[in-house]
């Protein structure tokens, strides 16, 4: 079968969160390993962990039971707000969750009396990005109220930034961040140990020097997984961009169609490759040729088509062309059941 595969290296993924978990640690910043763009993967969660992350986070409950069913340790933290209907879901299979309703945070509070727990809560703040979060100005009754719940503790608050907004984590919004969390403290007399100053966008501030003291944690996959921050989408200097690599299988090699008068070299020139990989197996956006002289022409559900014209090797049917990944493209190789994934360096 001309099935695409996925090639994943635990060992560069390992390598990159010991480099992450060492540069955050020097800041007292612990760093949560996430692993959604994963689905959860337990060797890919087992590599975070080798690599050091204090923990692991997913969006997405079915991705910690698979987890757990095989055996990674955890703890783990669940990143999408739970609904009041998942709260005992969300107790069974998470240490900690992110919240901002006080309907849900009742909920979990029932959960967890009933299953004899104590289930740590992060309340996230709204700074900007307008995706997620209680604004600042709502923080200390919802703070008030969760610390009240029996079955709940209130671990800290948190933010989520450079997601759907694009509002870029600034030294400004996380300090603002470490102030209201130095206020609650103060207010309801709990040591809120976790200030979660963001995903990968906020090593932007942590290369440039400018990440405020006070925050004490982040939650980090991209990073971990292709090497980069994503504010400005840069691979961070030494690590790892290409833990993954997709690889399709060619079906068909031709000349462009033949040169029309009205285009004289215009496109329809050269040679071109379709690949069986197509938008069910991964996005064309995302796909990067790892060789010189590839070009992505376009994407269909289960057609890639290439210009190859500049390659400079030979390709025919039953060849292979590889590729580097960005965010969306993992996501959907990792997600597809089309995709075999091949892992090495467990
Ligand atoms: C996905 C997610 C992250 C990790 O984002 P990256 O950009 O991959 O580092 C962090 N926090 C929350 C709430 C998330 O949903």
């Amino acid at each position: 079968m001309p099935r695409p595969r996925l090639r994943v290296d635990l060992k560069k993924l390992e390598y990159n969160a010991r480099e992450l978990t060492g540069r955050c640690r020097r800041l007292g910043i612990a760093v949560v390993g996430v692993t959604k763009a994963c689905c959860g993967h337990p060797w890919v969660a087992q590599a975070m962990l080798r690599g050091g992350v204090a923990g692991l986070g997913d969006s997405r409950l079915e991705n910690l039971q698979r987890m757990r069913r095989a055996g990674v340790r955890g703890p783990f933290t669940l990143l999408r707000f739970p609904s009041p209907r998942g709260a005992a879901a969300a107790v069974s299979l998470a240490e900690v969750s992110l919240n901002s309703e006080p309907q849900t945070l009742l909920a979990l509070s029932k959960a967890a009396l009933s299953a004899r727990r104590v289930h740590g809560v992060v309340l996230m703040v709204e700074m900007g990005d307008l995706r997620e979060g209680l604004w600042p100005s709502e923080l200390s009754a919802v703070a008030r109220f969760s610390a009240r719940l029996p079955g709940i503790r209130l671990l800290g608050v948190g933010t989520n930034l450079a997601c759907l907004g694009g509002a870029l984590p600034t030294p400004e919004k996380l300090e603002r961040l470490v102030s209201l969390a130095r206020g609650l403290r103060r207010e309801l007399g709990l040591p809120l140990p976790v200030v979660s100053g963001g995903n990968s966008s906020s090593l932007l501030l942590l290369e440039q020097g400018a990440m405020p003291r006070g925050i004490t944690q982040l939650r980090l996959g991209e990073a971990i997984l292709l090497g980069r921050e994503t504010a400005c989408g840069r691979v961070l200097p030494g690590l790892w961009a290409d833990a993954f690599e997709l690889e399709g299988e060619v079906i068909e090699v031709k000349a462009g169609p033949p040169e029309s008068p009205g285009s004289p070299g215009g496109p329809g020139r050269g040679r071109r490759a379709l690949l069986a990989l197509g938008r069910q197996d991964a996005d064309p956006e995302g796909l990067v040729p790892l060789e010189a002289g590839i070009e992505v022409v376009g994407m269909s559900s289960d057609h890639l088509v290439l210009d190859v014209t500049r390659l400079r090797r030979p390709l025919g049917v039953g060849g292979r062309v590889g590729f580097a990944l960005r965010y969306g493209a993992l996501l959907a190789a990792m997600t597809s059941p089309y995709v075999a994934k091949v892992f090495r360096g467990r």
